[in-house]
């Protein structure tokens, strides 16, 4: 090990900056944060960084380096642009013990920035002593995204309660099973979805002991179109929490590999007059899990308040008192739009977009069509494969042009998207020329043809994924 990491106090301390640039600033503005006071020495200063220096009682000195700046800080950083002064001031502050940073030299450094993730009091961090700085800020990044934004005010929260859980347990075994389940548990939950109050009921209720009732929770979370990568970072922190996940067909197999391995997984299926479990089955299914007292993931495809009938299982969990959360998804038709190349809207060609399932809930297909035919209107099609040849002569029939561009897009945003175009006069018949696998969505508007202009931009995302 070349560093051994610490974390320096600096409240009210002072730190010796020299340099008055941009890399000053960026240094100087992280010691504010940690509260230092700053000593500023350069013969040219940025307005910014004087102000930065004056506002935390610190001093600004227009002029060069001296022996004499050194006295009484606790840290100098040296971050002039000229490289045998950077090497003066780090030799005279180690020959004083006083531990400094040449901002890029390594060699010149008894200490070295690393990178941070702040979700103070939490602190995350990373550094490859100098070698590979950025490598260190992609794992920083990768670390950004397993840590939920309000990680911070949960260990507040813990601190709050601190030295009343040390006296309930005076065992520590006991206080770190106690404080495991605190941040594994309902509590973290509560927080990361923005529920302090009801984190702090929780955690009070936990303290008091009244044990409260085994509930499970549910989670019905939006696993985005199929590209594993759409997914947001809390869907995939309760995929790897949850105890139990019920996926759909659509949910592709990439990303149920992403839930936790040892999950048990149920498929309760769903195609075209084929349904695995009826949808009052799979409402009564979670809510019998919950009532064991397990965190159920109710895994759907694209979002679940998008045709996911997401609406009606909460409204059951509701009706029994169990707690749930939301998570939103990328829906098909953004999904499979973005990876196809076709703008839903655009100023030119399409003022707005409407999403219209065709298949209706008693198997016909009686949409409104007299408000689809306006040509300033996209229009996407969810579950419109089998009923394409009438939608498309529903909409001709009542007065949209045949000459209107739209498409067909299977399996979008996956390895296998493929995008069959046509008007809506041919659509339906190039489509029977191919043999199309589901899911598959239909988008219908002008903003269709612009998919040639930006013909490069499915290579591209191709290539990128
Ligand atoms: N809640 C989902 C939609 C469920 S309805 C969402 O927000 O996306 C199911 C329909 O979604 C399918 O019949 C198909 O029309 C569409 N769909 C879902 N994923 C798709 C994909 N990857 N490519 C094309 N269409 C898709």
């Amino acid at each position: 090990m070349d560093f051994l990491p610490l974390f320096h106090k600096l409240q009210d301390r002072h730190v010796l900056v020299v340099g008055g640039g941009e890399i000053a600033l960026r240094k100087s503005r992280l010691l504010s944060e940690a509260g230092a006071r700053l000593r500023v020495v350069a013969p040219d200063i940025r307005a910014e960084l004087i102000e930065m220096a004056k506002a935390n009682q610190g001093e600004v000195l227009l002029r060069d380096y001296q022996p004499a700046d050194l006295q009484g800080v606790v840290l100098v950083i040296a971050a002039t642009d000229d490289e045998p002064l950077n090497a003066v001031i780090s030799q005279q502050a180690q020959a004083l013990f006083i531990p400094v940073n040449v901002v890029d030299a390594p060699k010149l450094c008894s200490v070295i920035f690393p990178a941070i993730v702040d979700r103070s009091p939490l602190i995350v961090a990373v550094t490859s002593g100098g070698d590979a700085p950025v490598l260190a800020r992609l794992i920083r990044a990768k670390i950004e995204t397993w840590i939920p934004a309000t990680c911070g005010q949960l260990a507040g929260l813990a601190k709050r309660f601190r030295a009343q859980v040390k006296a309930l347990f005076p065992d520590v075994q006991q206080r770190r099973v106690f404080w495991e389940d605190v941040f594994q548990g309902q509590v973290a939950e509560s927080v990361f979805a923005g529920k302090q109050q009801e984190a702090q009921r929780l955690l009070e209720e936990k303290i008091a002991g009244i044990a409260p009732r085994m509930l499970g929770e549910v989670y019905l979370v939006g696993a985005g179109p199929g590209d594993p990568d759409l997914l947001t970072f809390r869907a995939l922190r309760l995929m790897q929490q949850a105890d139990v996940v019920l996926y759909d067909r659509l949910v592709a197999p990439a990303i149920i590999d992403l839930c936790r391995r040892d999950a048990e997984r149920i498929y309760v299926g769903k195609q075209r007059a084929d349904h695995a479990l009826p949808q009052d089955q799979i409402n009564q299914r979670l809510v019998t899990l919950a009532l064991e007292g397990k965190r159920v993931l109710r895994l759907k495809g694209g979002d679940p308040f998008i045709f996911g009938r997401g609406g009606e299982e909460i409204e059951e969990l509701a009706a029994h008192g169990i707690p749930f959360q939301v998570v939103p998804g990328i829906t098909a038709a953004s999904g499979c739009a973005a990876y196809a190349g076709i703008p839903l809207t655009h100023r030119d060609h399409a003022q707005s977009v409407r999403f219209v399932t065709g298949h209706l809930k008693d198997g016909s297909t009686n949409l409104p069509w007299t408000e689809l035919t306006s040509s300033s209107q996209t229009i996407v099609f969810y579950m419109g494969l089998v009923g394409l040849p009438m939608i498309c002569e529903q909409l001709i029939a009542h007065g949209r042009a045949a000459t209107t561009p739209a498409a067909l897009i299977q399996q979008g945003t996956t390895q296998n998207q493929r995008v069959i175009t046509g008007t809506l006069a041919d659509l339906a018949a190039r489509v029977a020329e191919h043999e199309v696998r589901a899911p598959t969505l239909v988008i219908v508007g002008e903003v269709v043809q612009l998919r040639e202009k930006l013909a490069w931009f499915e290579g591209a995302q191709a290539r990128a994924t």
